[in-house]
């Protein structure tokens, strides 16, 4: 049997069963998934309209991502799925991701078309003067209704790193990238740390930098935040476990 027709295969019974079938190798197991019982129940992710059921959609979704389960997001990503999101779009969540190329949401959380408003920006920084951040995630959510905004920082940031190595080692960084790393700089320690260390510290801190700058900045999202129309949560990503942990009080 030729690997697609495995897949669909393992999609019907899926279906069916309401279960969720993986293939590791020749060998097949069978586990329940949050994602797959959902739509078990007959309900699609156009339902998930609240921040709480956007997170748990994300996390389930994630743990599919580090089980290796590769497979969950592929039935968002059909000809179907296209045709169906082509006239207009209900994605459950927002995330202000840093660009980095190993930190795609929609393969971490197992998403597919449809699903994640993105915006992307090296360090996942929010800055004034760069509207597109701000009025993308404002758009998102006055727009598309999405119930939930996540900053997702990641470990190992290389736009981090370079904010501490100009505060640290007094570097000098050309063009536009001084203005990215000093937009990061003011939540940087000053310390003698080694700076895989003090990467860490900053990782966290500016992911809560952003996070409390969309809270405030701008006439939308502070508003909807106290009509509770919104959420806006932070959250690491760790780039060898492949985990998303969830920054929520
Ligand atoms: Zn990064």
């Amino acid at each position: 049997m030729d690997s697609k027709m495995m897949r669909l295969s393992r999609r019907d019974l899926m279906v069916a069963s309401g279960m969720l079938a993986v293939g590791a190798g020749s060998g097949v197991w069978w586990a329940q998934h949050d994602l797959v019982e959902v739509d078990h129940h007959g309900l699609s992710l156009q339902d998930v309209k609240t921040a709480d059921a956007a997170l748990a959609r994300l996390t389930a979704g994630n743990k599919c991502y580090v089980e290796e389960h590769f497979d969950v997001g592929d039935g968002r990503r059909t000809v179907s799925r296209r045709q169906e999101t082509s006239e207009r779009q209900h994605p459950y969540a927002a995330i202000l991701a840093c660009s980095d190329s190993r930190v795609g949401p929609e393969i971490l959380f197992s998403a597919g078309l449809g699903d994640l408003f993105v915006v992307r920006v090296a360090g996942n920084i929010v800055d004034p003067r760069c509207y597109g951040v701000l009025g993308s995630l404002e758009y998102a959510v006055e727009e598309l209704k999405v119930p939930l905004i996540v900053v997702l920082g990641h470990e190992g940031c290389g736009a981090v790193k370079a904010a501490i190595r100009v505060i640290q080692e007094k570097v000098e960084l050309p063009g536009a990238i001084a203005m990215l790393a000093a937009t990061i700089q003011p939540v940087i320690e000053a310390s003698s740390e080694p700076i895989e260390t003090a990467l860490h510290k900053a990782v966290m801190a500016n992911v809560e930098a952003s996070v409390q700058k969309l809270r405030t900045d701008g006439p939308i999202l502070g508003p909807r935040l106290k009509q509770m129309n919104v959420a806006i949560v932070g959250a690491v990503y760790d780039l060898k476990s492949g985990l998303v942990r969830f920054l929520t009080e």
